[in-house]
């Protein structure tokens, strides 16, 4: 095992084991890879001059793009060696397939491995997985076969049923908690409404899947602390796609996701696709390493975040990822701000009155961003518009367009039957 461990490798050490990794990973890419192999062609690539991660500007980029054109073949083994189909939520279009073999079902297990190591699990803990394991849904596999492989016993109640979800936790005892944090806040009023004795239960830790819990400055967010305030469990925040078939996971002291560097190469990239200065935001490009069905190359996740590469507490340098401050596709410009959904969405759960709401962005006749927030209050009043504009104002120094709607009519717009997660911001831009 590469990752972890009491003898933490050197930044120099991390970054020699995964450049030969890379050779290898391009060797790979090069014999099996159709799309790939014809990149290089085309291209006039010799993959033998890449010997470093430096090098790696020398490749071109994948994008979101690449995936959706079914002419091009990522698939790199037989179609009768793939053991699962997965799919991407599709958030940002068509949901993409992701098969896996064998090896990488392994692969994606041994992944959570590490993450439950590093949020301190061990054998005899229990975990309860409220995210769904079908559906063609990664990492609720990914986190059953992880905690397999690291001694812990699983519980898959799946998502919904905060009934059915207390009453599992009351009888079995899990002490782990592998949830959506939002969730997290409904199983925390339905505990209240319900009296059940949540402060004093099983449950310690929550590893949290799908939203961030951090700031930019990697302070706890509002999501994060309006949990912890009413329940004093410790939440570790972790970032994974699909595409990438790898998680970062927080340790304890919660400084961004940890990298594992056996599993998957990490660059942030200007709109150039040039590496961007240390300690600046941008794109998250991974290059997937020891994966054998459809390893990807530089691919640009779209993700905009911050990479940090001092050693953390823990005493680990691999470098770590801060939290996703927006899309590239969702970058918003409103009223001479660049801000993206997650901004918002921060300042909207700090507002204790908001039930429910969606973004709406749309183009105006001047060609410009529209931004609207649909919002359902706990209650309405006069001054409720006054301050939830003021919270706006001090956050993000714009006050976008307020929308008060039932939550009835919020709700259908967000549960959209196509897609796997609720809808909360919607892209109405006419695109040129
Ligand atoms: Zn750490």
């Amino acid at each position: 095992m590469f990752s972890q461990g009491k003898n933490f490798k050197s930044a120099f050490e991390i970054k020699q084991f995964q450049e030969e990794k890379l050779k290898i990973q391009l060797q790979y890419l090069n014999s099996h890879s159709p799309f790939y192999k014809n990149l290089f062609i085309s291209k006039g690539i010799n993959i033998e001059k890449i010997q470093t991660i430096e090098d790696l500007v020398l490749l071109p980029v994948t994008d979101k793009e690449d995936l959706q054109n079914p002419n091009n073949d990522f698939l790199c083994i037989p179609s009768d060696d793939i053991a699962e189909y997965f799919t991407t939520s599709g958030t940002l279009g068509e949901p993409v397939i992701f098969p896996l073999s064998e090896n990488d079902l392994q692969r994606l297990a041994y992944n959570e491995f590490l993450s439950f190591k590093r949020i301190g699990a061990k054998k005899g803990d229990i975990a309860l997985l409220t995210v769904t394991s079908d559906k063609c849904f990664m990492a609720g596999n990914a986190y059953s076969q992880g905690a397999r492989k690291a001694g812990i016993s699983i519980i898959k109640t799946g998502p919904g049923l905060p009934e059915y979800q207390w009453s599992t936790i009351l009888k079995l005892r899990p002490n782990i908690l592998i949830a959506v944090p939002s969730f997290i806040l409904k199983l925390i009023e339905f505990a209240q409404k319900n009296h059940i004795d949540f402060k004093n239960c099983s449950i310690k830790k929550a590893l949290c899947v799908g939203e961030s819990l951090r700031t930019k400055d990697l302070n706890q967010n509002a999501l994060a602390k309006s949990i912890t305030d009413q329940w004093p469990i410790q939440l570790f925040s972790t970032y994974a796609s699909t595409e990438m078939n790898t998680a970062f996971t927080e340790c304890e002291f919660g400084k961004g996701g940890h990298l594992s560097p056996e599993l998957i190469i990490v660059e942030c990239l200007d709109e150039k696709n040039n590496p961007v200065p240390s300690g600046k935001e941008g794109e998250i490009t991974i290059t997937n390493l020891g994966l054998e069905t459809t390893p990807l190359l530089r691919f640009k996740t779209g993700d905009i975040a911050k990479l940090y590469t001092d050693q953390c507490a823990c005493g680990e340098v691999s470098l770590r990822i801060g939290p996703i401050i927006g899309r590239n596709k969702q970058m918003i410009k409103y009223k001479g701000t660049t801000l993206y959904p997650d901004a918002i969405r921060q300042t909207l759960q700090g507002l204790s009155n908001v039930d429910d709401y969606y973004i709406e962005v749309a183009t105006d006749d001047f060609g410009m961003d529209e931004l609207s927030i649909h919002l359902a209050l706990k209650s309405m009043s006069i001054e409720m518009e006054k301050i939830i504009a003021d919270s706006f104002r001090s956050h993000l120094r714009i006050v976008p367009k307020l929308i008060f709607n039932s939550k009835a009519e919020i709700q259908s717009v967000k549960n959209n039957p196509k897609s796997r997660k609720p809808i909360d911001f919607v892209d109405n831009r006419i695109t040129i």
